[in-house]
């Protein structure tokens, strides 16, 4: 919807008389006599698309909108009514009952949701009494949306539910649930994601990462979005979009790619908001005011939204570990990297752990593309500086060697900065990690003296592969005795 419609829209709705009967010209006539037949009617307007019906689904910007505005005020024990429930039935129809979520590479997921469509019929007929105020109906509906999923994908239903609820007119039933605002203000602002938001729509995108600094704070500042405080008031939305557009750019787009982002998603959000919120007449001059009293007396919108190190506990998941005869196999297939490190880290405020990995490139570039990406203060442990010139043999073998050495105290850490998961992390001390390292790297450089190493411990783990990991170990060790 453009800004000027929108903005025509609310200073009309708002000037109006509030006794006076708005009908936008070529809107369909409909009898409003009293308040109660009027809200009888709207239970009787249909969305759905009836050959008959002549008002279309889209888009959002239909006259519908001015007279929801004043049902709003009227018809608070609505409910939502069989024909939305039509509609909603008809907006989350699976074709072949296959999951309606898109993969990652945006192809429509094949997983079949059969066994799902009796809850989805019964789950969506009981919802057509539900009182529209009612706190659980942003719950009912992504429960109605989740059964439109597969397994793997039925937790992302917002996406999903923001479409359909967009797909209803500004002011309808279904959208005047404050709730479900959150949704949808959450459709307009980007995603959080790891990469740059350049050219995300279309399939050549950027691939450089933003950060994780940047990510933690694009997550923060788009929950703020969602609060009514903030989205219902222009200059604090303002504020927060624009911070929000400076954070997800790499730093070869920015300047010349924020140009009309603001602007739109300002205006969606506004569109989203005003069936429920007090919208001021005069945007231009109130805005202007609440800058001024933001900047001076007001802070409080941004102020707490602050990017920094993350200094706080990790979040560890219960997850299977690695599979490292497969990890140890692989390892030993790899001709290349040839030479390299295995290195040891804490980040601060994670004492209790350590980690391990592997690098082909210095030490020093890889902590500092680790702290950019996780948002984590490094502290190196190992190899100590004067070390860094002394390269071993197949670091890849060594560092799986060690993983296996250590696989007691793996954990598995999910990481909200670069929204990956990290297997690397040992819960030992850093004395215990340099041992390994310093037992596998020399235990490398004699067993790599011979021409024919790697087949030969290539035959010993395929040999072993479903016994024991510690007599494999044993074994390998063993090699140079
Ligand atoms: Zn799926
Ligand atoms: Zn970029
Ligand atoms: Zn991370």
């Amino acid at each position: 919807m453009s800004a000027e419609l929108d903005h025509a829209q609310r200073r009309s709705s708002s000037e109006a008389d509030p006794g006076m009967v708005l009908t936008p010209p070529g809107s369909p006539v409909t009898s409003r006599v009293a308040g109660k037949s009027y809200r009888n009617d709207r239970q009787e307007i249909p969305y759905l698309p009836a050959k008959s019906d002549p008002m279309p689904i889209t888009p959002p910007a239909s006259p519908q909108k001015t007279k929801s505005l004043k049902g709003d005020e009227i018809g608070k024990e609505n409910t939502l009514g069989s024909s939305t429930i039509g509609l909603l039935k008809h907006q989350l129809d699976v074709p072949n009952r296959r999951c309606g979520a898109t993969t990652q590479k945006g192809e429509p997921c094949q997983m079949s949701v059969s066994g799902k469509m009796a809850g989805f019929h019964e789950l969506s007929n009981s919802m057509a009494n539900m009182p529209l105020s009612s706190q659980q109906m942003e719950n009912k509906l992504n429960e109605l949306v989740s059964l439109t999923l597969c397994k793997t994908h039925q937790n992302r239903t917002s996406c999903r539910l923001a479409k359909v609820l967009n797909s209803f007119p500004i002011g309808s039933d279904i959208n005047r649930a404050s709730s479900s605002v959150t949704t949808r203000i959450k459709h307009v602002v980007p995603e959080v994601s790891i990469t740059c938001f350049a050219d995300k729509q279309n399939s050549i995108s950027c691939i450089e990462r933003i950060g994780g600094g940047n990510v933690q704070t694009t997550r923060r500042v788009v929950n703020k979005i969602t609060e009514a405080e903030v989205y219902s008031n222009d200059a604090r939305l303002q504020e927060c979009l624009e911070l929000l557009e400076k954070l997800i750019f790499c730093s070869l787009h920015g300047e010349k790619e924020r140009t009309t982002h603001v602007r739109t998603w300002t205006s969606e959000i506004q569109a989203i908001r005003s069936p429920i919120m007090p919208i001021s007449t005069a945007p231009a001059v109130t805005k202007f005011a609440f800058s001024l009293q933001s900047s001076q007396d007001d802070v409080s919108c941004l102020t707490n939204i602050k990017k920094g190190c993350d200094y706080s506990s990790f979040i560890v998941v219960d997850q299977k570990p690695p599979n490292y005869i497969k990890k140890i196999r692989t390892a030993l297939r790899l001709k290349s990297p040839l030479e390299g490190h295995v290195y040891v880290y804490e980040v601060q405020g994670n004492p209790e752990f350590v980690k391990v990995g592997y690098t082909s490139k210095t030490v020093q570039e890889r902590i500092e593309t680790i702290g950019f990406r996780c948002n984590r203060k490094v502290k190196e442990i190992y190899p100590v500086t004067m070390d860094r010139d002394n390269k071993i043999k197949s670091p890849e073998l060594v560092e799986a060697l060690c993983h296996a050495q250590l696989r007691n105290s793996q954990v598995t850490i999910n990481c909200d900065a670069c929204l990956g998961k990290h297997y690397e992390w040992f819960r030992v001390s850093p004395t215990e990690a340099i041992d390994a390292i310093q037992k596998w790297s020399s235990w490398m450089k004699k067993v790599a003296a011979t021409s024919t190493w790697r087949e030969k411990l290539a035959g010993k783990v395929k040999v072993n592969e479903f016994q024991d990991l510690g007599k494999l170990l044993k074994e390998l060790e063993g090699e140079i005795l």
